[in-house]
């Protein structure tokens, strides 16, 4: 086994531990990057499809307040392009397609309507939380005892039958889990820390932009920058410290370090050996911190052959399997790329299913809102983020009933030489990729103030 000295290893080279990494590097530290993968990125990933297309099969688009992340676009020197927006969008509800423009439609424009209201009323909840502390919000033991999914079933909240349709696939779509999953209180941390629901719901402010090439190609450039530092295809399966320092042993190659950071997700953290163990509560938290299941698949035409039809590619379909899509085209305008998705209880059932069946299914729910041209794309892809072993599902994990006020306090809490990272424990845009960025830079803070 090989072994190394370094000041700081950190753990994962996703964009937390990337961050991480590069804050380090800068103030002059000696860092390792330990990364299980034969690639750098994590849940972002520029995917080559059969036909040779090459398509980003998770992070993908900036938005309003992903601040640093245009900012390290702008430094490694990689262009973005604003999202296609021209056209009409469809909603289908009841077997049937309507075509909209703006923010709401008319057919279930009650429906919208009271949606709206209702995600400002989460939203003014969300904003009496203490951003770094929700657990130490007044009533938040109550809020926590009660689901996201109990919220929207009451009528008071969300009175008809669609809006509450509407309602669920949405966060569920956020969640990719069944909101019946997800804690009220964890959910409201979501909105606390991106602009609330309002915000993450409206893609005009979460996907206004795509990074030519691919955003995971920023990944790519900032691994480049810290050379050797970054070990590839390199577990790590263990942890241990004593008084001056942590060991750190992945395949074929041992850290010595200061501190070390781990920025995988909760749920890969938790199969790491901590000797001595973790406390309770951080070890706790991290078998909790489960993530949800999200199907996505990008299918290829020679050209984006909606926007023909005066169609933005974009539609929603509460009651389809496949309950959404969205045009990811490249900035040239061909060939047409069209990504769907497949979130929680669907993504479940979906996944079960032979590849063959599921392909099928998956096509005739785009042709009910596309036409028969969407049954023959010239290339398809599938990705099913549960199946990757170093992510355990997508697109992040969420906090169930109980987990925030029982064990959130161990969230960012350092144990001894072991400091935490990941989109998972964001405060700004968690959930995101900027939440990923700024996760790794305040644990990169963290271990510069104390060395
Ligand atoms: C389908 C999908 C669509 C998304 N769309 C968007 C979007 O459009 N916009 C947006 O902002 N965000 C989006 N996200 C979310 C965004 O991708 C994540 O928030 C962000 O990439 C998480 O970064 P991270 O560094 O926290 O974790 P990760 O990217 O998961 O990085 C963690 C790294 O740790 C590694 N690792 C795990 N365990 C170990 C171990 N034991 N030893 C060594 N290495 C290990 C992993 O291989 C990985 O590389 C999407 C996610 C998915 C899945």
């Amino acid at each position: 086994m090989e072994s190394r000295d370094a000041d700081v290893c950190v753990i994962g080279a996703g964009f937390a531990g990337l961050a991480a990494a590069r804050q380090l590097a800068r103030f002059g530290r000696r860092v390792m990057v330990l990364e299980a993968r034969d690639r750098v990125g994590g849940r972002v990933w520029n995917r080559r499809m059969p036909g040779g297309t090459v398509v980003s099969a998770g992070g993908t688009w900036l938005g309003k307040g992903q601040d640093r992340m245009f900012a390290l676009c702008r430094e490694y020197g990689l262009p973005v392009y604003p999202q296609h927006e021209e056209g009409d969008r469809i909603v289908r509800l009841d077997g049937a397609n309507h075509r909209y423009r703006g923010t709401i439609p008319k057919v279930g424009a009650g429906a919208f309507a009271s949606l709206g209201v209702a995600f400002a009323r989460l939203d003014r909840m969300a904003r009496r939380l203490p951003a770094d502390s929700p657990w130490e919000a007044r009533g938040a033991r109550a809020m926590d005892a009660r689901t996201l999914g109990q919220w929207l079933s009451s009528p008071v909240n969300l009175p008809s039958a669609t809006a509450h349709r509407l309602a669920a696939v949405t966060m569920s779509l956020l969640f990719c889990a069944d909101p019946a999953e997800v804690s009220l209180l964890g959910s409201l941390v979501l909105a606390r820390g991106g602009g609330g629901f309002t915000y993450y719901v409206d893609s005009r402010r979460t996907e206004t932009h795509l990074v030519d090439g691919g955003v995971p190609e920023l990944a790519v450039r900032m691994a480049q920058g810290l050379g050797e530092a970054v070990r590839l295809s390199c577990p790590v399966m263990r942890i241990a410290q004593n008084g001056g320092a942590a060991q750190v042993t992945g395949e074929g190659l041992a850290v010595r370090a200061r501190r070390v950071i781990v920025a995988t997700p909760p749920a890969t953290a938790a199969r790491i050996v901590y000797d001595p163990p973790l406390p309770a509560v951080h070890s706790h938290l991290l078998q909790r911190l489960v993530p949800g299941a999200v199907i996505r698949v990008h299918t290829v035409h020679p050209e984006p052959f909606w926007r023909g039809r005066g169609l933005s590619g974009q539609t929603l379909a509460p009651q389809s399997p496949v309950a959404v899509t969205i045009d990811q085209t490249p900035r040239s305008g061909r060939p047409g790329v069209l990504s769907s998705y497949a979130f929680g209880p669907s993504a479940l059932h979906l996944g079960r299913l032979g590849a063959e069946r599921r392909r099928e299914l998956w096509l005739a729910a785009l042709a009910e809102r596309f036409g028969p041209q969407a049954l023959t794309p010239t290339d398809h892809l599938e990705t099913d983020w549960s199946a990757e072993p170093w992510s355990l599902g997508g697109m992040m994990a969420h906090f169930a009933p109980g987990v925030l006020t029982t064990y959130g306090s161990a969230l960012r809490r350092p144990v001894g030489r072991i400091h935490w990272a990941s989109t998972e424990s964001a405060t700004l845009m968690h959930g995101l990729m900027e939440g990923a960025v700024r996760s790794g830079e305040r644990a990169a803070h963290e271990v510069l103030l104390l060395d």
